[in-house]
């Protein structure tokens, strides 16, 4: 894959970058300095996005009639969205696949696993098991799934930190954070510390933004309930960092 752009040569390929993630931020930015036209699409799910460099269109596409519809204005798709934004992935592959738009996945590693984390498949197992390792567990998994937790952990103590407020009654036994990482291992280990957390579940995410509080509960012996990744769709062609990204955009010129 050519990466290099000649000096004073234009990429004319007109890109459509599926964002909501730092990696798509930073590969809108690299886009724009290189001269490619690129349009960053959000979800709208947060109040306050932060917005990439460059066009940025927000709100959903109406699945994969509306994208197939919208991939008329664009030549190559990168799908740089949260590991976990399963539907949008799945509907992005469909519609390009059906209209020969060529697609790539840029796809952040998940982080490298611990020998004590414990991973499970699904958030409802998520709930199942960190209602036997404690009380007063740090919940971050998004605000989208803090409903699977409610069951198991109705009478627990839980501390659930979020962007934005969950859209659901909570137990009154709950606690709600709201912030935005990135965050620090201070800051983390002083709300563990704080709220005496003695357990921690989150998702795969992997990246550098959330991955402090890892390591705060390392330092705090509190035990690690991580939700694994949905298995990747062997039909995607899938690059792991925003240099790679950049270079193939690029090939595509
Ligand atoms: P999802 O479940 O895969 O997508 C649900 C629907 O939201 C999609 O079918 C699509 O609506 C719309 N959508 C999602 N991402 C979009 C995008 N980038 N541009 C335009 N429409 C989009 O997604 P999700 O898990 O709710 O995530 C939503 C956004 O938040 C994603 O962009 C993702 O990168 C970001 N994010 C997600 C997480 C997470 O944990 N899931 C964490 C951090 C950031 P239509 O069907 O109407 O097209």
């Amino acid at each position: 894959m050519s990466g290099v752009l000649v000096a004073g040569a234009t990429c004319r390929v007109r890109v459509l970058l599926l964002g909501g993630t730092a990696e798509a931020r930073d590969l809108a930015s690299r886009l724009v300095d290189a001269g490619v036209e690129v349009t960053s699409s959000l979800a709208g799910r947060v109040a306050r996005p932060r917005l990439p460099v460059g066009a940025v269109r927000i709100g959903g596409f109406g699945g994969v009639a509306g994208l197939r519809q919208a991939l008329a204005e664009y030549d190559v798709v990168v799908d740089a969205t949260h590991p976990f934004a399963q539907g949008i992935s799945a509907n992005v592959l469909a519609a390009c696949e059906t209209e020969g738009v060529p697609l790539l996945r840029l796809e952040r590693p998940g982080w490298d696993p611990d020998p004590s984390w414990r991973y499970v498949t699904g958030h409802e197992e998520a709930a199942a098991l960190t209602a036997q390792l404690g009380r007063r567990p740090l919940l971050t998994v998004g605000r989208q799934h803090v409903d699977a937790f409610v069951p198991h952990l109705g009478d627990h103590r839980v501390l659930a930190r979020v962007v934005d407020p969950p859209d659901l009654e909570l137990p009154r036994a709950w606690r709600v954070v709201l912030s935005r990482g990135p965050y620090t291992v201070e800051g983390d280990l002083a709300l563990m510390r704080d709220h005496r957390c003695d357990a921690l579940v989150t998702k795969d995410s992997g990246g550098t933004y959330t991955r402090s509080k890892l390591e705060a509960a390392g330092a705090l012996g509190v035990p690690v309930v991580v939700v694994a990744r949905p298995a990747p769709d062997p039909r995607a062609l899938v690059v792991h960092a925003v240099g790679p990204a950049l270079d193939w955009v690029l090939s595509c010129g």
